[in-house]
This record gives C-alpha cells, sequence and structure tokens, in this order.
C-alpha cells in the first residue's frame, strides 16, 4: 500500500485510485474497472468533486422511490465494492432492499470474492451466486441474475452500470435508478432517475433521505417520484457544468 500524505491536494482522490488498485490486486475489481474510474473521476472533476444540487434532488427522489419499492434490490460490482462496501451494506439494511452482485465482465470466482467481502464487511445475505435467472435481450454471461433478486425487483439500485443493461432492465419493466457521473453516458439518459454524483457520495447521501423520509405518508413520497423528470435534471447538470467552466478562466 503506497502511503499518501494527508496534505497532498488530491489526497482523497489518491486514496480512491489506491482502494481500486488494491481491490483489483485481491480479485474483486476487473482491469477495466480501472478505466471506468479514471471515466468517472474525469466526469467528477467537471462537477467540482461535489454533490450538485441536481445529484441531490435526485438522492432525495430515489430515496423515495426505495422505499416505496415492493423488492428494491441494489446491483453492486467490484468498483462499488471497493468503493463503498460498509456504506452500501447500511443503506440496503435501512430501506431494505436486497444486495445483489451483478458483474458486466462476469466469473464465478470474482462473484464468490464479492460476495464473501461483503459478508466480511457485515452484509448478511448477498444474492449473485445461483444465477438462475436471465435479463431478457442480453447476450452472454452479463445477463445472468437471480431469480429472487435482480430478476424479480421493481426497482433497481444500479451504481455504475453499463447503458445496454440499464436498457434491458427497463424493459422488464423495472424501475432503475442509476449513479452516473457521466451525463451524457446511455445509462444516464436511460435510467428512471439518474445520480450524477460519485457512488462514495451518492451512496450515504441516499441513507440520510431514506432515513429522513421513512416516516413520511406513501402518498407524499410516490408524488415526489411521479413528479420527477429526469431529462430536466439532465439539462440542469449540463448547464451547471457549462457554467462552471465558463467561469473558471
Ligand atoms: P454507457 O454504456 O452507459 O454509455 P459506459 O460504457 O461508459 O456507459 P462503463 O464503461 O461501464 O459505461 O463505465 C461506467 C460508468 O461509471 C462511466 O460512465 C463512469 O463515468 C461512471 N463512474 C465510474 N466511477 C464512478 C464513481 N466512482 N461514481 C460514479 N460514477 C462512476
Amino acid at each position: 500500500m503506497v502511503e499518501i500524505p494527508k496534505s497532498h491536494p488530491r489526497y482523497l482522490s489518491l486514496k480512491t485510485r489506491e482502494k481500486i488498485k488494491q481491490a483489483m490486486k485481491k480479485g474483486l475489481v476487473h482491469e477495466t474497472g480501472l478505466i471506468a474510474h479514471g471515466r468517472g473521476e474525469a466526469f467528477d472533476y467537471l462537477i467540482g468533486e461535489k454533490t450538485i444540487p441536481s445529484a441531490e434532488e435526485a438522492e432525495k427522489v430515489a430515496a423515495s422511490t426505495l422505499i416505496c419499492a415492493e423488492n428494491p434490490v441494489i446491483s453492486v460490482n467490484g468498483n462499488v465494492v471497493a468503493l463503498t462496501a460498509k456504506e452500501i451494506i447500511e443503506l440496503a439494511e435501512i430501506i431494505p432492499a436486497k444486495l445483489e452482485v451483478n458483474l458486466f465482465h462476469r466469473s464465478e470466482k470474482r462473484i464468490e470474492n464479492l460476495i464473501l467481502e461483503l459478508k466480511k464487511q457485515g452484509a448478511k445475505k448477498v444474492y449473485g451466486a445461483s444465477a438462475n435467472a436471465q435479463i431478457s435481450s442480453l447476450e452472454h454471461n452479463r445477463s445472468l441474475c437471480d431469480k429472487e433478486g435482480i430478476y424479480s425487483a421493481d426497482v433497481v439500485l444500479v451504481p455504475l452500470e453499463d447503458g445496454d443493461r440499464c436498457e434491458a432492465l427497463k424493459a422488464m419493466g423495472k424501475s432503475v435508478i442509476a449513479i452516473d457521473l457521466n451525463p451524457l453516458s446511455r445509462t444516464a439518459r436511460t435510467a428512471d432517475i439518474t445520480i450524477v454524483d460519485n457512488v462514495i457520495r451518492a451512496i450515504p447521501n441516499i441513507s440520510k433521505w431514506v432515513k429522513k423520509l421513512k416516516n413520511e405518508d406513501i402518498e407524499t413520497l410516490n408524488n415526489m417520484v411521479k413528479s420527477w423528470n429526469n431529462n430536466k435534471m439532465l439539462r440542469d447538470v449540463s448547464s451547471f457544468i457549462s457554467k462552471r467552466l465558463n467561469s473558471l478562466f
């Protein structure tokens, strides 16, 4: 493990890279996860590495959607476990929601490693090993999922998803909440609710909103969900980024 001095101006970013690197060495993160992380970092720079108002709003609506759901599932991959394992376990507990390991580059070994890691960090039950169902219209291993998990979920929270799978989940009639720092990605444009924020900030923020909204009446929460306009939010993010860039130089 490389020692990074706390005084370094990019301390948090470097620590995060180190976490991803170590997780790759432990067989949790796929090599391409490093590339996906790099793309995320670039977009995080553009928004100023902070939760922007549109993301805060999306996190609030995501919390309402998860509270109102009948069978909510949180889909996790290697990067999510590397960066926010404890926080995602807490979120699943307070909603409550099921946790399922679901991988683009699926290998039985990595599924097993990720399930073990989540259990080590406190998760009681983690779906994903049995792979007894398939997400329709997707080819190969990445369509595999659990009948009692993602397959039968009404709401799926997919931090760091790829566009194809997001579209396929939508085509199955599920409500999809995505966390993606890239507002231009197909995932961001396909999901019902897109949170343009770093998973590291987004997950604890959704938990904060779940705690605040848990005792609200269902009708109020449902109205909040129904009135959400994801395209408007993406336009707001784009305008936020343009204004920010124009004001920098
Ligand atoms: P799409 O298929 O949706 O157009 P893509 O092919 O770019 O997207 P991936 O290559 O799977 O999708 O990349 C994953 C996405 O996750 C990237 O868009 C990246 O911005 C985002 N991302 C990476 N790290 C983080 C992070 N820590 N927090 C939030 N988003 C992240």
